[in-house]
């Protein structure tokens, strides 16, 4: 059901001016946003926002002197996406030229203390303002059929509050899009100290499918399953809700079990975090990473995020040549997942307590 409009013509002032004034209507923020629905997570009538960022990225297109999203359009567009299998596992591997320069900000003046502050957007950006963030398309698409940025309106850190705005923003976009999280700078998040999710317009992650497909490779009791593909040093949570808040406390046990047991064992933590919304409710994967390796990323040719899509079986290479490594024999794939995310044996004792606790 959808049940909003938008209208092309609401435009006036930035959001950097909307301050605080969250709850306002559309009208009052500006030439920056297209609609505002802040009055929290249930207003959202399911899928609505689908519509919205196809009006979104009409607009954003027809702004002169924004060129970043139209030259990533075309880098795109001569893109190679393929998929292998390895070890009996799907992975999909994207090359996205388009991400040549990874550091490049879109924002204006990144010279200042925090890129994703409001004061600090660029003018020509056009976004929707929804459950207290601020969405924009990315200009630098990684998916080719959609690629949203949301940036929280404070000044807050990239944790785990920001799933419940996740979650939101999943309900408000329907079952084409997944809503991702990289929870923190071990699991990839590039800005740590500024909430922000993404959402990609993708019907199926290979992790999704390996899930649909086969009802042996996880592990399953009434509160979380740990997914568990066998020769992968892969762990993902699959948390499964008919309601926001039933999802949002399932989630928050496990991350608060799985992080203490990293945090007790000396190694850092941080997490994955997708969820994607149908009318029926919700499906959510965590992942816990334990480790940030950049070096082996700029190594292999790797684009900087979205984190999140590693753990859903996607990879991203931003050169012509590492692409083809990477989808050759012999990739590291196991090694890279090995490193990263938090080991099987160690997740599943942890929520092991968790169901003793219960
Ligand atoms: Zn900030």
């Amino acid at each position: 059901m959808k049940s909003i409009s938008l209208d092309p013509e609401l435009t006036g002032v930035a959001w950097a001016n909307s301050g605080s004034a969250e709850h306002r209507s559309g009208g009052d923020y500006g030439k920056l946003v297209l609609v505002s629905l802040t009055d929290g997570i249930d207003i959202a009538s399911y899928g609505w926002m689908d519509d919205a960022i196809d009006t979104l990225r009409e607009q954003q297109l027809g702004v002169d002197g924004f060129d970043y999203l139209k030259e990533s359009i075309q880098n795109i567009r001569e893109a190679d996406d393929t998929t292998k299998d390895e070890a009996g596992r799907e992975f999909t591997v994207l090359l996205r030229s388009g991400r040549k320069d990874r550091t490049k900000p879109y924002w204006v003046d990144p010279g200042t203390d925090c890129i994703l502050d409001a004061d600090q957007l660029c003018a020509k950006q056009r976004g929707l303002l929804f459950a207290g963030m601020f969405t924009a398309i990315n200009p630098f698409l990684i998916i080719k059929s959609g690629h949203l940025n949301s940036v929280d309106q404070l000044h807050r850190p990239q944790d785990f509050a920001m799933v419940p705005k996740a979650i939101a923003k999943a309900r408000a976009l329907g079952s084409s899009w997944m809503v991702l999280q990289n929870g923190g700078e071990v699991a990839g998040a590039t800005v740590p100290r500024h909430g922000h999710v993404q959402a990609v317009k993708l019907p199926e992650t290979p992790v999704e499918r390996e899930l649909r497909g086969s009802g042996l490779a996880f592990e399953c009791d009434d509160k979380m399953r740990l997914l568990l593909p066998k020769d992968l040093g892969r762990t993902v949570i699959v948390a499964t809700a008919g309601d926001h808040e039933a999802l949002l406390a399932k989630l928050r046990k496990g991350h608060n079990v799985l992080m203490s047991k990293a945090l007790s064992r000396g190694v850092p933590y941080g997490y994955n975090f997708a969820v994607r919304a149908d009318e029926d409710g919700y499906t959510a994967f965590y992942a816990p990473r334990i480790k940030r390796i950049p070096s082996l990323y700029a190594a292999l040719g790797l684009t900087n995020g979205p984190a999140t899509l590693e753990a859903l079986g996607i990879w991203a290479a931003s050169q012509d040549e590492q692409f083809d490594a990477f989808t050759g024999p012999g990739t590291p794939l196991h090694d890279m997942y090995d490193e990263i995310i938090m080991p099987h044996h160690t997740a599943k004792e942890a929520l092991g307590e968790l169901a003793l606790a219960a």
